[in-house]
């Protein structure tokens, strides 16, 4: 894990994208700079349904530099389902979950494994 915060202009933009998609959820892919988390890939093709995301890998480009993905939780419980955690497996180190109502502190940042990883923001 080399990833340790994210500009707070993305964090902002995760949860803008959650509150606009609510009800249902959105999933985007995450790249960085110098540790920093600095870019959001909406994947084209991505499905929000109300209870699970998904991403189609064969759409994301392979030099994109994924470190980690981002998706919302609409009912506000903010920890990573059994779903999420095999997404998050393939995926990238660093998951972002964003929850209703979608305010500054909404959100936690998780490890593969499904643990609380204790992300910076700049
Ligand atoms: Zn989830």
């Amino acid at each position: 894990m080399n990833i340790s915060a994210i500009e707070k202009e993305k964090l902002d933009l995760l949860l803008e994208l959650g509150k606009n998609s609510h009800p249902r959820e959105f999933a985007a892919l995450l790249s960085a700079t110098s540790g920093v988390i600095s870019e959001v890939h909406m994947i084209p093709g991505s499905i929000g349904g109300p209870t699970s995301a998904q991403i189609p890998f064969d759409m994301v480009p392979i030099n994109l530099g994924i470190v980690g993905s981002a998706h919302s939780h609409p009912n506000g419980a903010i920890c990573p389902s059994e779903a999420d955690i095999h997404f998050f497996a393939v995926s990238g180190s660093c998951h972002i979950i964003v929850g209703y109502p979608y305010g500054s502190d909404d959100w936690r940042c998780f490890l593969p494994d499904g643990t609380r990883y204790h992300l910076g923001v700049v």
